[in-house]
């Protein structure tokens, strides 16, 4: 058997993971690399480091490999891919002159006028001495990418969206190009198409198959998309970790600036997205996990608490509700711990389900089911408070890790997303 496995690489906010799948989705290897999110050869040794990591016999059998990034972390490279700056951060929001350039000439509430965005990075990058033998601006898993096949200048729909590409017409619109930057642009293929194989002297310093195949990658949020399973217009995976993030699948691309909610690709469908600053750091403030757990396990998830809480860890609200000066509502708080988490989790489960509405509302497929990530994903009551609210399905993601939907792109390709 040969070329039967396949790789799925992460590099995310907290560390670099990989994951080795078969044939069927199963999981036969993982592992995980601390790295430094700031250097470029940092990643570089991570990615090493964690092939090497692997088992020799599941490193022969590779066929395909996709990379997973930070959507965002942008860099310019020479001709040949070597970077001739220092990577720009996911959240790094230096280029407020640039996002008001692009606010100019960009369509109204586009996500590519924030001084976050790859394009505003890619203008500030640009306007640095000593840029000007620049040949290419990249993000993170791009780069990756291009190190493994030695092809600088491809990158996907999914990290190029907030490059300012077309998603919908797949193009780069005149209001980009027009912006001094044009040459720097790069090639735009979907998520998953094959990049290329291996080249002999990186097959041979991986020790990896000579023609084992990389597949263009994805961003680290829809690689924990493509990991949990969701795979129907209107399956919706909410991610319960310190913020609640919503994604629903759908036929129709939604937006709405104000609130933040944009939508990526899909293949011929579309990835509506929402996120509220409640979430799990609210739970934070009052209980730690362990109380959390012991709590929760004498909640009755069945009836109301009869609390009207919107809890917020801070004034402030983005999604379902675009307030900025909303106050966090959290009394009166109840003598009983039980009752006043029941409370706080329902409060939460109120804004998630309101927020699936605001998408539908704004056009997205209908909700049918939803599929759990991060650490409120392991709460019972919660839950099953959520499918009463909800009125749908609730379940725990089978996978979650961002690495195991790079795995998943890189065995199905662009197949996945069809
Ligand atoms: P992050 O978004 O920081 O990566 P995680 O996905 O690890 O977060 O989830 C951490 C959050 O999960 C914490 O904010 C915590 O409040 C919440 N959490 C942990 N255990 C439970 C539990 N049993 N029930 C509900 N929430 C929990």
């Amino acid at each position: 058997m040969s070329n039967d496995l396949f790789l799925g690489l992460d590099f995310g906010t907290s560390g670099a993971r990989a994951c080795v799948i078969d044939e069927g989705g199963r999981v036969l290897a993982r592992a995980h690399a601390l790295y430094d999110v700031h250097e470029w050869m940092s990643w570089l040794k991570a990615l090493a480091w964690l092939v090497a990591e692997l088992p020799r016999n599941l490193r022969h059998r590779l066929g395909a490999i996709a990379v997973a990034g930070t959507s965002g972390t942008v860099l310019l490279t020479d001709a040949t891919n070597r970077p001739i700056t220092a990577p720009l951060l996911y959240n790094d929001d230096r280029a407020q002159d640039e996002a008001a350039r692009i606010r100019a000439v960009a369509p109204a509430g586009h996500v590519a006028a924030m001084a976050t965005s790859g394009l505003a990075k890619l203008m500030w990058l640009r306007a640095q001495p000593g840029t000007a033998r620049a040949r290419y601006c990249t993000d993170q898993a791009s780069w990756l990418a291009a190190m493994l096949t030695g092809r600088p200048g491809l990158s996907d729909y999914h990290n190029a969206l907030k490059l300012g590409y077309d998603v919908e017409h797949l193009t780069w619109p005149d209001w980009v190009r027009g912006l001094g930057i044009a040459s720097l642009l790069p090639r735009v293929v979907a998520p998953g198409e094959t990049l290329g194989m291996v080249p002999l002297e990186v097959a041979v310093k991986l020790d990896i198959p000579d023609d084992c195949l990389v597949r263009a990658g994805t961003t680290d949020s829809i690689a924990a998309f493509i990991a949990a399973g969701a795979s129907e217009n209107g399956d919706g995976v909410t991610s319960l970790g310190s913020t609640l993030a919503l994604k629903l699948l759908s036929a129709h691309p939604v937006q709405d600036a104000a609130s933040g909610v944009y939508s990526h690709r899909y293949g011929s469908r579309w990835l509506a997205g929402g996120a509220s600053n409640s979430g799990g750091a609210v739970l934070r403030q009052f209980f730690d996990d362990r109380r959390l757990a012991e709590l929760s396990e004498k909640i009755d998830p069945n009836i109301p608490s009869g609390l009207d809480y919107y809890p917020l860890p801070a004034p402030g609200e983005r999604f379902p509700v675009n307030d900025p000066g909303l106050l966090p509502r959290m009394d009166p708080r109840p003598e009983d711990d039980v009752r006043f988490l029941h409370g706080l989790l329902e409060g939460i489960a109120r804004i998630e389900a309101e927020g699936y509405r605001r998408l539908v509302a704004l056009g997205a497929s209908p909700l049918k089911r939803v599929y759990t990530t991060g650490g409120g994903a392991r709460n019972a009551a919660w839950t099953a408070i959520r499918a009463r609210l909800l009125e749908v399905p609730v379940t725990a993601a089978r996978h979650t890790e961002a690495a195991y939907g790079a795995a998943r792109l890189a065995q199905q390709g662009t197949r996945l997303l069809a």
